[in-house]
């Protein structure tokens, strides 16, 4: 497949039109950005990570019966995806408290939540993404109900089985945002599922395994990141 024109360069990737209209390439790049682009940095290999293992967790949901729009890595950082109409509704799922959740509602980091919770936020970075819920979605037209439904349905049965998966190689999945997209008139997971969209932390000793580590200037950021590809590859 041929790599034509860039139509799209982000904080996180850059994006190619193909020859085949139907697919589109992402590029990831090593640009760090937290606090909606306020905080920006490099972490050294982070692209190739976000990639591969975006990658592998994509493959193991498509067996799971979770329609995605991974198509085919074609290099270290390179990946073939289904070209989507992105839906414009970021999708928080929630298993421990952690991140804008704790001082939204005051609660300790790591507090445990009687439920998972499910939640929106507006894609609109002028915005600084806000909080919204599915009557904001239905009165702005952003996603119809019978989109949403799927939405919520999936994004479930992401978290039981990524949740499990995790568990098996000592990481438990605090939280995440995933994307979703329209392709030729259904709803399918897109965007990436990474270090930088998840936070991660050790099963046994609690270390944060993922962006966290350079929001909060923790260090080792570049470790963290490479200790997510080995639990998950083995490399
Ligand atoms: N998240 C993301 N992109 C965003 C906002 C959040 O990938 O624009 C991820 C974030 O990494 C975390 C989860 O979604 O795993 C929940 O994030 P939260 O709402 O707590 O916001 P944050 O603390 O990251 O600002």
């Amino acid at each position: 497949m041929k790599k034509l024109e860039q139509i799209y360069e982000g904080k996180a990737k850059k994006v190619y039109l193909t020859d085949n209209p139907d697919y589109v390439i992402v590029d990831y790049k090593d640009d760090a950005t937290a606090f909606n682009g306020v905080k920006k940095g490099t972490i050294i290999g982070k692209g190739i990570v976000n990639n591969k293992v975006s990658n592998h967790f994509f493959k193991l949901l498509e067996a799971e019966g979770i329609p995605t729009h991974y198509v085919e890595e074609i290099s270290d950082r390179e990946t073939i995806v289904k070209k989507v109409e992105i839906v414009p509704v970021e999708v928080i799922v929630r298993n421990k408290a952690a991140g804008s959740f704790t001082k939204r509602m005051g609660v300790p980091e790591g507090s445990e939540l009687l439920c998972t919770i499910l939640e929106y936020s507006y894609k609109k970075d002028e915005l600084g993404d806000p909080f919204i819920n599915s009557y904001y979605v239905k009165a702005l037209g952003l996603a119809t109900d019978e989109e949403m439904a799927k939405i919520d349905e999936y994004a479930l049965k992401v978290n039981d089985f990524l949740s499990a998966y995790l568990k098996t190689l000592g990481v438990e999945l605090i939280d995440y945002k995933l994307e979703f997209g329209r392709f030729k008139g259904e709803i399918i997971l897109a965007d990436e599922i990474s270090p930088d969209t998840c936070r991660f932390w050790d099963l046994d000793t609690g270390k944060k395994l993922d962006k966290d580590r350079f929001r909060q200037d923790l260090g080792e950021v570049e470790e963290a990141y490479q200790e997510i590809i080995k639990r998950l590859m083995g490399a």
